[in-house]
């Protein structure tokens, strides 16, 4: 049996170690157009900031690939598949034969459309490589702007900044991680970076990125920079550009198999042609919390479609049962905190919140039928566990409503 996996992270690398597991016969081969044996990219950030190194952000051990007689194409694109021959064409002219294809292809970096952004030391923080040009740029970089306060826009801020540069982040939203946190728990993080430095602009988008030329004929003088939709202008040297995310979906153009937002799979990470796979970043799957399809781009959520892929690829046949999504977990400063599910209020919600702003602490729970469906966690996230517990296995809370505030809150009220 050939087995042939596109993408070298998450997705990829857990697939392609569950085969092994399963089918000790079979030829596994990886195809990865990045030049790195696997690393963590929830870990390029610590890289930045000097943290960890490449040996360090490492998620196997250097011998993994020859230990399960992995055969890898490393920093060779695959461009194009052809389901009714069965092969995949790499961008090197050879062409390689699978039984079962695996396309964990992630995603990219969206570039929004702003005037100027193809300019000099402009990038997206997606790979490694990404991370090395922000770190070559960085000897002559006193000022920097992030654009977009998502998730990845902080982490990168907070690097860099920890590595002296003084930096801006500009959302043009009103609040920061406006897709993870309602607006009160994302003023206390604000303030958090507030107090370390970094300057935090909100309700506010870039209108324009001033590149070196257009600077010297405005300003007389060198220099780089961008400017605000309210007219503001920042100078500074290096700007990173995190505005969300694209699948990277474009292998299957042109196939049989459907993609909306990102390519469409069963609950046996089976897209529409038989025998081709697909998991993690490049996927929609139901979401745990609402029922929906749709992207659930983190980390944890590949790994699990990763291996459900392997074993049904392998002949093992095992549905995917989603996760919640616990990726908002962050803690810049002093002050951790972690968001899941359903965060807003809506129709047919209820949500308890209990908060000190004094002592930067908040949380709140959203309920739906009795059932708890999402929390925000900012201060204080020990009960964070039971809580995604509770919500990924929809357990009635009915009985035990009164008790999820108290602080020692666990299971055993659920026993009692
Ligand atoms: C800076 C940063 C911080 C993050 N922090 C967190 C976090 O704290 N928690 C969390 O849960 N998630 C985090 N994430 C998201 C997480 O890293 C992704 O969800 C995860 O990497 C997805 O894994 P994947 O295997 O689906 O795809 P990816 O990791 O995107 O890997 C896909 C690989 O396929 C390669 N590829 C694409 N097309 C081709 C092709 N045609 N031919 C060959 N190779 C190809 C790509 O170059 C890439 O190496 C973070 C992401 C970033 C960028």
């Amino acid at each position: 049996m050939n087995y042939v996996i596109i993408g070298n992270s998450a997705a990829g690398v857990k697939c392609a170690e569950t085969i092994r597991e399963v089918d000790r016969q079979g030829n596994i081969t990886i195809i990865t157009d990045e030049a790195y044996h696997a690393y963590s990219k929830c870990l390029l950030p610590d890289y930045l900031s000097g943290d960890r190194d490449e040996d360090t952000i490492r998620i196997r051990n250097l011998d993994f690939y020859s230990q399960n007689r992995i055969t890898t194409y490393f920093g060779v694109k695959a461009q194009k598949i052809n389901p009714a021959q069965k092969i995949v064409a790499l961008e090197n002219g050879k062409t390689i034969p699978y039984d079962k294809l695996l396309i964990a292809t992630g995603s990219r970096s969206f570039i929004p459309p702003i005037p100027g952004i193809e300019g000099e030391n402009i990038f997206g923080l997606r790979n490694l490589d990404d991370a090395k040009k922000i770190l070559q740029a960085l000897p002559g970089v006193r000022r920097a702007v992030v654009i977009g306060g998502g998730f990845v826009g902080l982490e990168a801020a907070y690097a860099l900044y920890s590595r002296g540069v003084e930096l801006t982040v500009v959302e043009k939203l009103p609040q920061i991680l406006p897709s993870q946190f309602d607006a009160k728990a994302a003023k206390i993080l604000e303030k958090d970076m507030l107090c370390e430095g970094i300057r935090i602009i909100t309700g506010n988008g870039i209108k324009e990125i001033i590149n070196p030329g257009i600077w010297q004929k405005m300003f007389g003088k060198k220099g780089k920079g961008v400017r605000l939709e309210d007219g503001e202008t920042l100078k500074c040297e290096l700007i990173i550009v995190a505005t969300g995310t694209k699948a990277n979906t474009e292998l299957v153009q042109g196939t049989a198999i459907k993609v909306n937002r990102g390519i469409v799979v069963d609950e046996f990470m089976q897209t529409d042609e038989p025998d081709i796979y697909a998991a993690g970043d490049v996927v929609e799957t139901i979401d745990a919390v609402t029922g929906q399809r749709k992207l659930t781009p983190i980390w944890p959520n590949a790994v699990v479609q990763g291996r459900i892929a392997g074993l049904n690829m392998a002949g093992i046949q095992k549905p995917y049962t989603a996760l919640v999504g616990m990726q908002n977990a962050v803690e810049f400063r002093e002050i951790p905190a972690i968001a899941a599910g359903l965060t807003e209020a809506g129709e047919g919600l209820e949500e308890i919140v209990i908060e000190n702003q004094a002592q930067n602490k908040y949380k709140k729970l959203v309920m739906k039928d009795n059932r708890l469906v999402g929390m925000i966690l900012v201060g204080d996230i020990r009960q964070a566990g039971v809580y995604n517990t509770l919500i990924k296995n929809k357990i009635d809370i009915s009985r035990n409503k009164e008790f999820l505030f108290k602080e020692d809150f666990n299971f055993g009220y659920f026993l009692a």
